[in-house]
């Protein structure tokens, strides 16, 4: 599934936030360095679709998309020059889709800021530099091998050169995505694994009472208001109780769901469904993936022997009362591998083995 990877400043509010992520319990303690295992949280992306088409076929159960998040502990201020942690860090990040900073803004004077204050343009910057310098490193290591390549095969000549080209624009403390580039030079950059070409979500952890309000700034930048705490408590109840604790808070949806969708937006993801007796789940899929694509989500099978999709917007589907209606009324529309998968599909593939 989606994987995020969550960086920031210690002290911040990381280890809570996962803890809450992963409902394991285990204490955050109150102080820097206190996260040094990357560990795994999958969230389910909250999807109010996924009930009603359960009120339609009944299934045995729903099955939401999820996104995963990884802990990544080590990016502190100089963790570039260190040595061993810094590697396990990229190791663990290289593999992520996005990364999601953790940003301080809650005030609590009990609790120390690593820096001695609370400034969250200023912290984002401190990470900003540190993922600059990680991929710079990666590039110094990076040209020299292309170097050589490069006058076996013509291949790496292209290569080398966006190597060179991210090198001297990372080098003006720039982020490598916020260079225009060709098609084929992003191609190229691709084997380069550099981290400043993730996408980035930023999470505000504010003080209980500012949820809800304007959204936070970080810099020019939107973040996600989430209260770390808010989401540690909620994480210990029920789900009725839950609710509850969210209304009196004045909020529909815990900061965690929030930050799903948030993170499904900032990827350019959306969902399809498939709706039978034994499960009505949602897939995760690119926006503008075609058919095939879609059907390869489920199993690689299904994108090799791709036949065709039966396919019923959401909308026909609920309005319809489900793939009989959709068939009366004209609406289950027979799609081949060039069809563009909408939001909320649902669909029914149909492959050789
Ligand atoms: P990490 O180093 O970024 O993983 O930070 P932790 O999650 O360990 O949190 C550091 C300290 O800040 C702990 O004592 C937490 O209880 C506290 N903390 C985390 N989130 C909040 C918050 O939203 N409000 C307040 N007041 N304290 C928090």
């Amino acid at each position: 599934s989606l994987s995020i990877g969550i960086v920031g400043l210690p002290n911040v509010g990381k280890s809570t936030l996962f803890t809450a992520l992963t409902r394991k319990g285990g204490l955050a303690a109150n102080y820097p360095f206190a996260t040094i295992d990357p560990n795994v949280g999958v969230v389910d992306v909250p999807d109010a679709r996924l009930s009603k088409l359960a009120q339609i076929v009944h299934p045995s159960r729903i099955v939401p998309a999820t996104v995963e998040f990884v802990d990544i502990a080590g990016l502190v201020k100089g963790a570039n020059e260190g040595e061993g942690l810094g590697n396990q860090f990229l190791a663990n990040i290289r593999n992520t889709d996005a990364i999601c900073e953790v940003v301080r803004f809650f005030s609590d004077p009990d609790v120390v800021h690593v820096e001695g204050r609370v400034d969250p343009a200023e912290d984002a910057d401190i990470i900003q530099t540190e993922l600059i310098l990680a991929d710079l490193g990666t590039l110094e290591r990076a040209i020299p091998k292309l170097e050589k390549e490069a006058k076996r095969d013509k291949e790496n000549v292209a290569r080398l050169a966006v190597a060179k080209r991210l090198q001297e624009w990372l080098n003006e403390g720039r982020r490598a995505a916020d260079l225009e580039m060709s098609d084929k030079e992003r191609e190229a950059s691709h084997d380069l694994f550099l981290l400043t070409m993730k996408p980035i979500l930023y999470v505000a952890n504010v003080d209980e009472d500012k949820l809800g309000g304007p959204a936070p700034m970080v810099g020019d930048v939107e973040a996600i208001p989430v209260c770390a705490e808010v989401e540690a408590e909620l994480a210990e109840l029920d789900e009725q109780e839950a609710a509850e604790y969210l209304e009196s808070l004045g909020l529909e949806k815990s900061g965690l769901e929030t930050l799903a969708q948030a993170a499904y937006k900032l990827l350019g993801l959306q969902s399809y469904f498939t709706a039978g007796e034994l499960e009505v789940k949602a897939w995760t899929v690119r926006i503008g993936a075609k058919a095939p694509e879609a059907a390869g989500v489920i199993h690689s099978d299904f994108e090799r022997g791709f036949i065709k999709a039966e396919v019923a917007s959401y909308e026909d589907y609920v309005a319809l009362g489900g793939e009989v209606g959709c068939k009366t009324a004209g609406k289950l529309r027979m799609e081949g591998k060039d069809y563009v998968v909408a939001d909320g599909d649902v669909m029914h593939f149909r492959f050789n083995v």
